[in-house]
């Protein structure tokens, strides 16, 4: 270890050839998980005393392990929210892998913390906060979340001075992730829920009339949804911005799915109100076609994070006197991968043209789905998508239907799709972020729900 030798050499092209063969595929085999028990039988015991030697390992991987997950950048990888990273944010992870950067501070990451700025840069522009903002990529919109909420209470708290509430209370709907609520949790705060006009959406005036019920004591943020991930529907916004100004609530944006349509000309109108926002999040390794993991946390006033996050210690002492931006300040961590890498990378080789254009393709062809959808006669169309999902009753079917028609759809290496619930009845839903996916991919799939 940790000498270059001939035989590392081969193990470097043997892992640059995989990874270049892996990429090639088309399309990929979407795969799919073994039991525990088949996969001891097939791997049998790989860590031992001496070790397998480099191309065994990587062999096992290519032949065993790697067939046994799925394969979400599958042009039929339709379920959860998929992946669907350009070749150019895939290969330059491995950079990122092989430049051990350390990506918490400026000190030691700054023209990796440089890159990464410019890349949220470009989405604080097209949400049309000001060029003040700025935040961090982290690992998840988990994270991304529940850092946001974290600043937002820290600042309620500072505004709120001597007399503290009873209990913190963030407002939030039935359709909000359910990270929002996991953060709560974490935080020991209160869910307000508010409830949802007939499309699944948080408005104005439900916010409004709730919090006139329910009091805004101890009340710090307000989570909107820009695009829900059962469904694809964005709250409104602005209305909501409103009621936040009026009642000096923090406005938190989860655009972890949804926010990346920014990017898409003909569907920006539809964010308005997220240029008020405090702070939003927009998962890359959702619909901006970067490698997992990574989620941009964007705040209005980074300053207002700074504060809430910063760790302090004596050996830390050389990043906190230092005044300069360290990623590691704007959320809940201190090492960090410089994740946001694969992503800029992408967007400075591609351009921006040619992630909208991208994003403009997933749309249509959404759109496209929403029409054949409506043509079956043994199909439900259960709302006009808004963004790229689209939620699909097959007349007649019980849950057990749909559990077994999406596990006969990944056995046969057709697709994978699952049930999901929506409005308390089992259903599916096709979320579609590969620009590779094309409306006979998603006839192929409607084809075997007759
Ligand atoms: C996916 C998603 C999240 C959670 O993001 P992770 O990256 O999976 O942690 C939060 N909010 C919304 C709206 C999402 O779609």
């Amino acid at each position: 270890m940790h000498i270059f030798t001939d035989e590392t050499d081969g193990l470097a092209r043997a892992i640059l050839d995989y990874a270049s063969r892996r990429l090639r595929l088309d399309p990929v085999p979407l795969d799919g998980p073994r039991s525990p028990g088949e996969l001891e039988r097939a791997a049998g015991q790989t860590i031992t005393a001496d070790g397998l030697g480099g191309e065994a390992a990587l062999r096992l991987f290519e032949e065993v392990l790697a067939p046994a997950c799925i394969s979400t950048d599958n042009p039929r990888s339709l379920a959860f929210i998929p992946a669907a990273p350009s070749e150019a944010a895939t290969l330059f992870d491995l950079v990122v892998g092989a430049t051990s950067i350390f990506g918490g501070s400026w000190s030691e990451g700054a023209g990796a913390v440089f890159a990464e700025n410019q890349a949220l840069r470009w989405l604080v522009g097209l949400a049309g906060l000001p060029a003040t903002a700025g935040g961090v990529f982290v690992q998840g919109g988990t994270i991304g979340n529940l850092s946001a909420l974290v600043a937002a209470r820290q600042v309620a708290r500072a505004v709120g001075g001597a007399s503290p509430p009873a209990r913190w209370r963030l407002a939030a709907t039935t359709e909000t992730h359910s990270s929002v609520r996991s953060a709560a949790a974490v935080m020991d705060a209160d869910v307000v829920d508010v409830p949802v006009d007939g499309d699944g959406r948080l408005t104005g005036a439900n916010l409004r009339r709730t919090l006139g019920r329910e009091g805004t004591d101890g009340l710090f943020a307000v989570v909107a949804t820009a695009g829900t991930t059962n469904t694809g529907v964005i709250d409104r916004l602005g209305e909501i911005a409103d009621v936040c100004e009026e009642h000096g609530a923090w406005f938190h944006v989860d655009g972890a799915y949804g926010l990346a349509a920014l990017a898409s000309p003909s569907m920006r109108h539809r964010f308005s109100g997220v240029e008020r926002a405090d702070s939003f999040i927009v998962d890359p390794h959702k619909w901006l076609f970067a490698p997992f993991d990574c989620c941009a946390l964007v705040y209005r006033e980074p300053e207002l994070a700074r504060a809430a996050h910063t760790q302090t210690a004596g050996y830390l002492q050389p990043l906190s006197t230092s005044g300069e931006w360290n990623p590691s300040d704007f959320a809940i961590h201190l090492t960090r991968r410089a994740r946001g890498l694969p992503f800029w990378f992408s967007l400075a080789a591609h351009g921006t043209s040619a992630y909208a254009e991208a994003i403009e393709r997933t749309l249509a062809v959404a759109r496209a789905a929403a029409a054949d959808i409506a043509r079956r006669p043994y199909l439900d169309l259960l709302l006009e998508p808004e963004l790229s999902i689209l939620v699909v009753r097959r007349r007649g079917w019980e849950p057990a239907d749909y559990d077994a028609w999406s596990r006969r759809l990944l056995a046969s290496g057709l697709a994978f799709v699952v049930p999901t619930v929506h409005r308390g009845e089992t259903v599916t839903r096709l979320a579609i972020v590969n620009p590779r996916t094309t409306p006979a991919d998603i006839a192929a799939v409607l084809d075997t729900m007759a």
